[in-house]
């Protein structure tokens, strides 16, 4: 698939994160299976940030757009009922910016929650999942420290007050892996077939090979609250987490 691209559909997403209207053409468009485009910023859904949802725009009808379907096309899915598109339509392509941004805001909060945890607690992260606003994430934690939940939510914080850098490149599989920080997140879920790994750095604190999107520096998470802290398991600690406003 590469990088850049999924099947024939031009991801404009990965490239600028910020990006919410753009024209593009419909290379494909079926009522049951859904609808390519050739080029898409909708975030067709991954490492546990759900997929976008949106609108198509095209000759004064609107197509609303509820989820994605990856196959070896990227296929957007309508809204029961709406009409779609046929094949050759140039459209307006809309993705619903409060979703989308509350979504970037809570998946860069859950990387410096990671970095946090990991920098000052020594846990890795076994499992997270997100919706706009709120998220989990469970980290290999035996001994929970006292305090711990006042703790990392002073010093998620304070990392959103730094307002570090966040930084996305792709490199090379072979230099990625060889990163000490990606052998201990997410190395496992790099496909075997990608020879270009995609790295998120949030710069000091967390390194992770990542293909979500994300905001530009972390002041824009905004404040980050600690729901929860709950034990799932002998040494599995479920750190909940919400978006202040
Ligand atoms: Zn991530």
């Amino acid at each position: 698939m590469g990088i850049t691209h999924h099947g024939r559909t031009h991801r404009l997403d990965l490239a600028d994160p910020t990006l919410r209207e753009w024209e593009c053409t419909v290379l494909h468009a079926d009522p049951e299976q859904g609808i390519v485009l050739d080029r898409s910023a909708f975030y067709p859904g991954g490492g546990g940030q759900p997929p976008d949802h949106g609108v198509l725009l095209w000759q004064g009808v609107q197509t609303r757009i509820v989820g994605t379907r990856k196959g070896d096309d990227l296929w957007l899915i309508p809204a029961e009922g709406d009409p779609v598109p046929p094949a050759g339509t140039t459209v307006t392509g809309a993705v619903e910016d409060d979703r989308r941004t509350r979504l970037m805001r809570t998946h860069s909060g859950l990387h410096v929650l990671c970095g946090v945890v990991f920098r000052d607690f020594g846990a890795l992260v076994t499992g997270n999942s997100m919706e706009p606003g709120e998220a989990r994430m469970d980290f290999n934690l035996p001994e929970v420290p006292p305090d711990f939940k006042a703790r990392i939510e002073e010093l998620v914080n304070a990392e959103v007050a730094a307002d570090r850098s966040v930084a996305v490149r792709t490199l090379p599989r072979a230099e990625a892996l060889a990163l000490p920080d990606i052998i201990r997140t997410q190395s496992n879920l790099i496909p075997p077939d990608e020879q270009e790994v995609r790295i998120v750095d949030i710069v000091g604190l967390d390194v992770q090979a990542d293909g979500g999107t994300h905001v530009a520096s972390t002041a824009q998470i905004g404040k980050i609250q600690v729901v929860k802290v709950e034990s799932k398991g002998r040494a599995n600690r479920r750190v909940r987490v919400r978006l202040a406003d």
